[in-house]
């Protein structure tokens, strides 16, 4: 019987799957199309440029032995790069980002080292043709170095961030990762970088993108079988700004494919600059290898602004919206604001609606009824580690044994309780929620919730532990 692709495909495939792991072979090899034989030469067809790229990294030399056994010592691959599906194309594809920002920031040239005409690269690769793509940054143009104002608690941040968008992908700051709480500047900051990059270097791709868009996309793509387009899509970036990796926690897929763009980028000299709302030492659910990648760059904290800087703030935003307000008025909220710059811009803006409303003038008054509302309003945001040392404290138990195995009721309610308030108080997911307390899985801490919400209607006792506790983390 002569041989066909097919029948050598299926020959070389069945000695790749003995010799690697499931996955990997489910990953890289089942998208494979074998499409045609001549001599010694086969072709196969593969979804993208990294794809190839990673075969010839990874697999090449399998590939080898696979190719020979069946086809002999001149056994040749060809790879055929499959991209899309307007091959016929000439005109440069746009890839859109859904975005709800307008951007201004013109889209940018990419260069893609793909020929739609010519599609076969042949091994040793030569890289031939090159189509361009357009890939709006979803940069916002008003979060800008020069709105960003300086202060104690962000200068470290602010001139690794400015060192970095001097020269991006060029400084040892790679990555970049920026951090601190709720408000404090992250995304401006973040925004900034790009922004500058973009004036100083206009054909740098820049692209900004929440992680939680990008585990979107990335769980779309794996449903809508586009996953190695994904990969490739991120790998060509310049510099990728992903904002909030906090987010990644427990979503073990989505930080899987982060790491292996992650090193094809830092491989090819290209920036990342990341920013979370915490410190890598401090972040949970994240896999020791990408964490161990977040701290070969700089980690640079963002502080609560101390008081000269918060004055500074709103001046600043006072001068930009053309706004006159008295001193004293400006120091007052100054003084009373302290958590976060949020908080500040929010008293201003609301101060600011009020006036105009009303046809009132800024009074102190007016502050003080506004800044009150404010701090009322703003509950603080609690953490794991402080409901379970406030749930631990009511039960008179130390949190070792909260989170310890042991089945005794009174110790499994407290838990349970525990569980639920940080699914109703902070955004963990159910996972990292698990995690936290006593290494559970996600399972166990949906049914604490569940348990905790049928004996809070039917018990009365329980009722008064979660009212009281409740209490004791709202204040
Ligand atoms: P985070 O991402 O850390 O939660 P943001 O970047 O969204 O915080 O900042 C919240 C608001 O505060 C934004 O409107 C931002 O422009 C403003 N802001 C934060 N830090 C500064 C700063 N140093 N100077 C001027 N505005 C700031
Ligand atoms: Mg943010």
């Amino acid at each position: 019987m002569s041989k066909t692709a097919t029948s050598v495909w299926t020959e070389c495939l069945s000695f790749i799957q003995d010799n690697i792991k499931q996955q990997a072979y489910k990953t890289w090899f089942e998208p494979i199309k074998p499409i045609k034989l001549s001599g010694e030469a086969l072709t196969i067809q593969v979804p993208s440029k990294f794809f190839y790229e990673w075969l010839e990294e990874h697999y090449i030399k399998l590939l080898r032995v696979a190719l020979v056994k069946q086809l002999g010592d001149d056994a040749k691959l060809i790879y055929d790069v499959r991209m899309e599906n307007n091959y016929s194309s000439n005109n440069p594809h746009t890839v859109k980002f859904p975005s709800s920002n307008r951007n201004p920031i013109n889209p940018q040239g990419v260069t893609v080292p793909i020929d739609f005409n010519k599609r076969e690269l042949k091994n040793p690769f030569i890289i031939p043709g090159i189509q361009k793509v357009k890939i709006e940054s979803q940069l916002n143009p008003n979060y800008n170095f020069e709105s960003f104002v300086e202060g104690d608690s962000n200068r470290l941040a602010r001139s690794a961030s400015m060192a970095v968008a001097n020269k991006p992908g060029g400084t040892s700051f790679n990555p970049l990762l920026v951090y601190g709480g709720v408000g404090l500047g992250k995304t401006h900051i973040a925004h900034a970088i790009g922004v500058e990059i973009k004036d100083k270097y206009p054909d740098k791709t820049v692209l900004y993108i929440s992680s939680e868009k990008f585990t979107q996309q990335y769980i779309d793509s794996v449903k809508g079988n586009t996953r190695n387009d994904f990969i490739h899509f991120y790998q060509m970036i310049d510099v990728l700004i992903i904002d909030d990796v906090q987010f990644l926690s427990g979503k073990t897929g989505t930080q899987d494919v982060f790491f292996h763009i992650f090193n094809h980028l830092h491989q090819n000299g290209k920036q990342v600059i990341l920013t979370s709302d915490k410190a890598p030492v401090d972040m949970q659910d994240i896999e020791q290898r990408l964490l161990s990648r977040f701290k070969w760059g700089l980690s640079a904290e963002l502080q609560a602004p101390d008081y000269e800087t918060r004055v500074s703030i709103l001046e600043n935003k006072l001068y930009r919206d053309g706004v006159e307000m008295p001193n004293e008025i400006v120091q007052y909220i100054a003084k009373h604001i302290k958590s976060n710059v949020r908080e500040l811009e929010g008293v201003l803006i609301s101060m600011i609606a009020q006036a105009s409303f009303n046809r009132k003038e800024f009074t102190l008054s007016l502050t003080k009824q506004i800044v009150d509302k404010f701090v009322k309003n703003t509950k603080r945001e609690v953490s794991i580690d402080y409901i379970q040392k406030i749930v631990s404290n009511y039960f008179e138990l130390d949190v070792a044994t909260l989170q310890s195995k042991t089945r005794k009721r009174h110790i499994v309610q407290a838990r349970q309780l525990a569980m639920y308030f940080a699914k109703r108080m902070t955004k963990a997911s159910l996972a990292s929620i698990g995690s936290q307390i006593g290494k559970r899985d996600h399972a166990t801490v949906l049914h604490a919730c569940k348990t905790v919400d049928n004996l809070t209607e039917t018990d009365k006792q329980f009722r008064r532990y979660v009212d009281d506790i409740t209490k004791k983390l709202t204040f």
